[in-house]
């Protein structure tokens, strides 16, 4: 985890795009959009699996959903969003802790 690029993010050590942060998650922009709006919310805590959820992070994934909607208009998501949590190899995921990505901002294509 100390090479945890989102652990990184979240201790400041490197910069981001933050335009939401609580004591549970931040929210900052993906640096590489695949959509007019692309952002990542990421609880603080590292794990990269829903397989490690536990109670607690099951908790937090809860609320990190609610904060997510009732940020919708904020965050300029209320014509409609999408989010995406991609889980190993065949996901594509490239950062093994755990986040949401949250799209929109345009009409999004359904597949792949
Ligand atoms: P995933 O492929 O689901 O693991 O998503 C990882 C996402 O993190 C990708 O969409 C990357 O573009 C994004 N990403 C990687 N490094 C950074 C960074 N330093 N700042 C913002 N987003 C990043
Ligand atoms: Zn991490």
């Amino acid at each position: 985890m100390n090479d945890c690029i989102f652990c990184k993010i979240i201790a400041g050590e490197i910069p981001s795009e933050k335009v939401y942060e609580d004591e549970e998650i931040v929210i900052f922009k993906d640096i590489a959009p695949v959509a007019k709006i692309h952002l990542l919310c990421v609880p603080k805590e590292h794990y990269a699996y829903l397989t490690e959820l536990n109670q607690a992070r099951v908790s937090r994934l809860g609320r990190a959903l609610r904060k997510i909607a009732s940020l919708r208009d904020a965050l300029g998501l209320s014509e409609g969003y999408r989010l995406v949590i991609n889980q190993g190899e065949n996901a594509g995921q490239s950062v093994h802790h755990l986040h949401i990505h949250i799209l929109g901002g345009e009409t999004l294509p359904w597949g792949n």
